[in-house]
């Protein structure tokens, strides 16, 4: 176990940086495949890819997570980041069922999508609430469910308390899913290790961890993510717009849709001054 730890005599130096800087092993890019609706990688503990000295390996975790929307886009995501840790069986992250078997070698494609799809949900919603707007009847059903929607209305609930509450909790349950716990562990170095880990069921700690830390982080404001004004989908970025300004995420960027919109807006506007 090298460099990629959380310990105490750095804990500060990285507070700045990440504060919770959850490791990730992972098996080389090479060894991992599609396999129809599976993503298969082999793990061998003599082969662990995990580069002495370089900083961990959850930097644009996130960012990258949110732009899962295809198979082959899950296949480079394992490639960078490893493995989450979902079971073959039911799709869950860290799962616990008794009729569950491991290992969690082979996960199912359509897990990530869903959980991607989770996310960018959650975090377009919490960057909602923080601009201090409610949350639109679609996403108010999709994050908390028809069930706690009706309720809400029923009991007459104070809506943007419920909207902040249910987006908090299904936050705070991402994280506890991951499972993270500070390790302390002595390999071949000659001090031992306390860091954080998510270490699933596999007990090969994973980014699920970093994941979900992120994503608070995120909503917080702690790490700048905003929403694309044309694909909505939430993405990372320097700064972080001018409350009411349009912005692009770098794929409308790249293929021309934020320049189509700014043009139609541009000409929407012009006719409505000169008419
Ligand atoms: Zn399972
Ligand atoms: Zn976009």
């Amino acid at each position: 176990m090298v460099g990629q730890a959380w310990d105490t005599d750095t804990e500060t130096d990285r507070a700045g940086m990440d504060p919770f800087p959850v490791r990730s092993w992972f098996p080389a890019p090479a060894r991992v495949r599609l396999e129809g609706d599976l993503v298969v990688h082999d793990y061998d503990y003599n082969e662990r890819y995990e580069p002495e000295g370089e900083p961990p390996p959850t930097a644009g975790l996130l960012d990258a997570f949110l732009k899962l929307r295809s198979p082959v886009g899950v296949l480079r995501f394992v490639r960078s980041f490893g493995p989450l840790g979902f079971c073959e069986q039911h799709g869950e992250l860290g799962c616990q069922r008794e009729d569950c078997t491991e290992p969690l070698f082979a996960e199912p494609v359509d897990a990530y999508l869903a959980l991607a799809n989770r996310y960018r949900l959650l975090l377009a919603s919490g960057l909602r609430l923080m601009g201090g707007a409610p949350l639109d009847e679609t996403e108010r059903l999709a994050v908390a469910g028809a069930l706690l929607v009706d309720a809400a209305r029923e009991h007459r609930w104070d809506l943007g308390l419920f909207d902040r509450w249910q987006v908090g909790t299904a936050v705070d349950s991402l994280i506890a899913q991951a499972r993270i716990r500070p390790t302390f562990s002595w390999g071949e170095g000659r001090r031992p290790t306390f860091a954080l880990d998510s270490p699933l069921g596999s007990g090969i700690p994973n980014a699920a961890g970093a994941l979900a830390l992120q994503l608070g982080r995120a909503i917080l404001g702690t790490q700048a993510f905003s929403v694309c004004s044309t694909c909505q989908t939430p993405y990372e970025r320097k700064k972080t717009p001018a409350p009411g300004r349009p912005n692009y995420c770098p794929t409308c960027k790249r293929d021309g849709t934020a320049d189509r919109v700014r043009k139609q807006e541009y000409r929407a506007r012009r006719a409505k001054e000169s008419s």
